[in-house]
């Protein structure tokens, strides 16, 4: 690439053309079905290349999307983007483009929950194998690899537990094996980790998360290198993919200030988990910043940054203690999703949606989503339900 504009600069100026957005700083949303043709010339010449950013059917996208997908597909640095109506629907769509019957495909053992059921449901009835692996398996991946391994589905770190990745070394084998690797990026956003530089063919988020940044959308986007994109495109459209121009604008406006949140975001999530490492109700902090994750070193390595979702292990006690934690809260809510501006707590019990490694530690797992509040405010609360939450466990050991 020519284009040397830093990523700040970058999070502004993406995918704002003049022809899109006509003089004005946001693109403004165009909503449509009919697009509307003067000539049977231009019906012919707009229908010609269905995929070219012109105006001809609202499935295919409006201004309001392009610039969306141009922006993601310039921070992901890849080929191009296509958008979905959720983070589940980009992570399928990005999976269907790509197998076919008989194929067999390797996936985290650490991975999103809805993907794994995806796997066992869908693609099972279609004939595809789905085989898990250990998030901290490494190059030794290869060792699973078949005659008929056609994809690695990763994600780093792993939901609700943070294992790291050795995506390099997992893409360096695959790639030798022609095997093709989609990466969920959710957790870094675009800006901490580039899997598509890395060599990966596909880099899927839930835009819903950090790039939508305000809990009131759902979207998700797919960006793939040259040798995927033309197949993850047909496969999106002959399944009627496509997203609200609403979402989508939001989506695009989010990205104008990820950068800013996202460094608050890191910022307050560091502080607190060091606050929760000193803590003598946390046995463990499973923020990939700190050594008790495992991966640690690998995310040293491979990442820019860190987020500000993480997890803890707590002391003893188990799921219903953790009642005594969280109930009281007001600012940080139990909450599915994240990367909205607000703290989220969430007991979240990795045993039962894992198939070849075993989840056992000393007690609850507890994930936390630091938002951009004052850390003071949130310290406090934490100190509060952990009290409440050791107090209660102290009572009924007493009996
Ligand atoms: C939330 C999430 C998704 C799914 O996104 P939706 O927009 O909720 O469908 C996928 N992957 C990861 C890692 C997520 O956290």
């Amino acid at each position: 690439m020519t284009d040397t504009k830093k990523t700040d600069t970058r999070l502004i100026t993406s995918g704002r053309r003049k022809e899109w957005s006509h003089g004005v700083v946001n693109p403004p949303v165009y909503r449509a079905s009919t697009c509307l043709f003067e000539t049977y010339a231009e019906l012919r010449e707009r229908c010609a290349d269905p995929s070219a950013k012109q105006l001809f059917y609202g499935r295919k996208g409006t201004p309001t999307q392009w610039a969306l997908e141009e922006a993601i597909t310039e921070l992901e640095v890849g080929a191009g983007t296509m958008l979905y109506p959720s983070g589940v629907a980009a992570i399928t769509g990005a999976i269907l483009s790509l197998v076919r019957t008989g194929d067999h495909i390797l996936i985290t053992d650490s991975a999103y929950e809805p993907t794994r059921t995806f796997a066992n449901g869908l693609l099972r009835q279609m004939g595809v194998e789905a085989e898990y692996y250990d998030p901290l398996i490494g190059d030794e991946i290869k060792t699973l690899f078949r005659d008929n391994t056609r994809l690695v589905m990763a994600e780093s770190p792993g939901s609700l537990t943070f294992e790291v990745q050795d995506l390099p070394a997992i893409i360096e084998t695959a790639k030798e094996n022609n095997i093709f690797v989609v990466v969920d990026n959710t957790w870094a956003t675009p800006l901490l980790l580039k899997p598509l530089d890395m060599g990966a063919d596909i880099s899927i988020h839930a835009v819903t998360k950090y790039i939508g940044g305000h809990s009131d959308i759902m979207l998700g986007s797919a960006t793939a290198n040259e040798r995927t994109f033309r197949s993850l495109q047909r496969t999106a459209y002959q399944l009627g993919q496509t997203c609200s121009p609403d979402d989508a604008f939001l989506a695009s406006r989010g990205i104008r200030t990820l950068g800013v949140r996202l460094k608050v975001h890191e910022e307050n999530a560091l502080k607190i988990a060091a606050w929760l490492k000193g803590r003598p109700e946390v046995a463990k902090v499973l923020h990939p910043a700190f050594e008790d994750c495992p991966g640690h070193e690998l995310w040293e390595r491979d990442f820019a940054g860190s987020s500000g979702l993480f997890s803890i292990i707590l002391k003893g006690g188990d799921y219903p203690d953790t009642a005594a934690l969280v109930d009281e809260m007001t600012l940080f809510k139990m909450g599915f999703s994240w990367g909205g501006y607000e703290s989220l707590i969430l007991p979240s019990d990795p045993r039962d949606s894992r198939s070849v490694t075993k989840w056992e530690a000393e007690g609850p797992v507890v994930r936390l989503h630091i938002g951009l509040e004052d850390t003071d405010d949130l310290i406090s609360e934490l100190e509060a339900g952990l009290e409440r939450y050791a107090a209660h466990i102290n009572k009924q050991a007493a009996g």
